[in-house]
């Protein structure tokens, strides 16, 4: 199997409904986005997918959120923008774009500062 990883950066706003502590308050973070996708065969060119695809993929669905306040804007207006959160979301934008291709994606790690950061991996499918 072959990975492909690109990183994406963009700065944002939000507040998290129901949590006990600071970060209830609105505040913003530098978030660096890890999209890892995975396939098992190469095209003819020898890539399991343009870096400059998978980049451009990326920065849509981050161009939606990019100094912004998160919690007006869906689907977060309805969930949290957790870390957590928004790992689904750039998973599930992406996987739809690079399904096509024979591509999926193996995981996504949204660093919320330069220690802390959350994981999705999409179940088998
Ligand atoms: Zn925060």
């Amino acid at each position: 199997m072959f990975e492909v990883t690109v990183d994406y950066s963009f700065a944002a706003g939000h507040a998290l409904r129901g949590y006990k502590g600071k970060c209830e308050n609105v505040h913003g973070h530098n978030y660096k986005i890890c999209v890892t996708v995975a396939g098992e065969r190469l095209n003819s060119t020898g890539l399991l997918i343009d870096f400059i695809d998978l980049r451009a993929a990326l920065r849509e669905l981050a161009e939606r959120l990019d100094h912004r306040f998160m919690n007006d804007i869906p689907p977060f207006d309805a969930i949290n923008p957790s870390a957590e959160n928004l790992a689904k979301y750039f998973s599930d934008g992406i996987d739809a774009q690079v399904r096509p291709h024979g591509v999926r994606v193996a995981s996504v790690k949204v660093w919320e500062t330069d220690t802390t950061s959350a994981t999705f991996i999409p179940p088998a499918s």
